[in-house]
């Protein structure tokens, strides 16, 4: 592909970029005067004041009374006002597919979730199924469902709406979830990696809302990440955006199934614990992990090790927090080259709170260049429940709001 540079927009793009600005920066800072819009979006008053009153006429916006002032006239507040338009968020994870529909605040208001074999047909016609039920079961009107977001495990194309083959996951390889879908309902569909959705989520409703730059990672059958820079999701040039997992932190460690040497995934997803807890318990003295797991640890589970590890059992907490520190060795990698101003530890390892973050923290603070590991805060993740399926729903809904022009064609 050619070199592409900066380019221009011609006046109609700006009037669009204009609206996609000042409707992003109002919902996450809601509620907010005109004169803080402005200042937030660089806008003139001029432009700030027109482009309000069209959403306010379009009902997208609405006066929410008299913020505070110091000295001078308290300003008016604006809000968003979701007057009954709704979004779908699907996530599809190797245990449940998660349906859900929420309104344009992101409030949840219908949730529907099946275990991942469930069929009514091929994979995509039961997801279509599923989100017809909710639609349906929720008594929405049809017309007021606006956009549908969809979060899968990778790998998979954000532009074309593809899910190539994740592992484990045969029933939804290679399959144009995002057409297929589009199709059935006749409505914008955004189809995202279930990280980069995870990441959006603790931008719009967790931990990162007091952030412009993080790095979100979690641990579960693989290791997930989701970079947010300037306050957006950052996809990358093809789409892969952020694999924190497939970095290495070893380069004479073992081959990973990406092609890379020594990925951060080998020695911090879940399997990757159970397996160390495996070859430890064979050497160590008992551990509360065979009342959980059974002989051998047989049925151990990522849940099972933080369940013992919280209760204080030595092997668990070995386990995890030597694998924390290798989410610390490849934090450090990232947080050199991107310097973010926070850490957000996810899914499932933020259970465990300081456990878990002090040793990621440790590592950091000892091999970051000392500028870049003084700056972040190492946090844990707070999106709020149903936690798998909201990071699809906030994908939609940022899908909207950056293209204003379908939002407002379609309220
Ligand atoms: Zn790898």
């Amino acid at each position: 592909m050619p070199p592409t540079y900066p380019r221009g927009a011609n006046l109609e793009q700006v009037k669009w970029q204009n609206r996609a600005v000042v409707l992003e920066t109002l919902w996450r800072f809601q509620p907010l005067s005109r004169k803080d819009l402005a200042e937030r979006t660089h806008l003139t008053a001029a432009t700030l004041t027109n482009i309000v009153s069209e959403l306010i006429a379009a009902g997208l916006v609405h006066e929410v009374g008299l913020g505070e002032q110091l000295l001078g006239r308290r300003p008016m507040m604006l809000s968003f006002a979701p007057e009954g338009y709704m979004l779908i968020g699907a996530n599809l994870s190797r245990t449940e597919l998660s349906i859900a529909l929420f309104d344009l605040l992101l409030r949840v208001h219908y949730v529907l979730i099946r275990p991942i074999n469930f069929r009514v047909g091929s994979a995509a016609e039961t997801l279509i199924h599923l989100i017809g039920q909710v639609i349906t079961l929720s008594k929405v009107e049809p017309a007021r469902v606006l956009a549908i977001g969809i979060s899968s495990p990778g790998p998979l194309s954000v532009e074309q709406g593809v899910i190539y083959a994740p592992p484990q996951f045969s029933d939804w390889s290679n399959l144009p979830l995002g057409r297929l879908v589009e199709q059935a309902f006749n409505l914008p569909v955004w189809l995202e990696n279930d990280a980069n959705a995870n990441a959006l989520a603790e931008l719009w409703l967790g931990a990162g809302r007091a952030y412009n730059s993080f790095i979100y990672v979690e641990s579960h059958s693989g290791v997930g990440s989701g970079i947010i820079l300037d306050g957006r999701l950052y996809a990358g040039s093809a789409g892969v955006g952020s694999e924190l997992g497939h970095t290495s932190i070893d380069r004479h460690g073992p081959r990973c199934p990406c092609g890379n040497y020594g990925c951060l995934e080998l020695y911090a997803s879940g399997p990757a614990m159970i397996e160390r807890a495996r070859t430890l318990y064979h050497n160590e003295e008992p551990t509360r992990l065979i009342h959980l797991a059974g002989p051998n640890l047989r049925d151990l589970t990522l849940d099972h090790l933080i369940d013992a590890a919280l209760e204080g059992d030595s092997l668990a907490l070995h386990v995890i927090q030597d694998a924390c520190r290798s989410l610390g060795a490849g934090l450090v990698n990232a947080i050199n080259l991107l310097d973010p101003e926070a850490v957000i530890v996810g899914h499932k390892l933020n259970r465990l709170g300081e456990l878990a973050l002090a040793p990621i923290r440790d590592v950091i603070q000892q091999q970051a260049i000392p500028q870049a590991a003084a700056r972040p805060n190492i946090l844990v993740s707070q999106r709020p429940e149903p936690v798998a399926v909201t990071g699809a729903a906030c994908r939609a809904l940022s899908g909207l709001l950056h293209r204003p022009d379908l939002l407002l064609r379609s309220i």
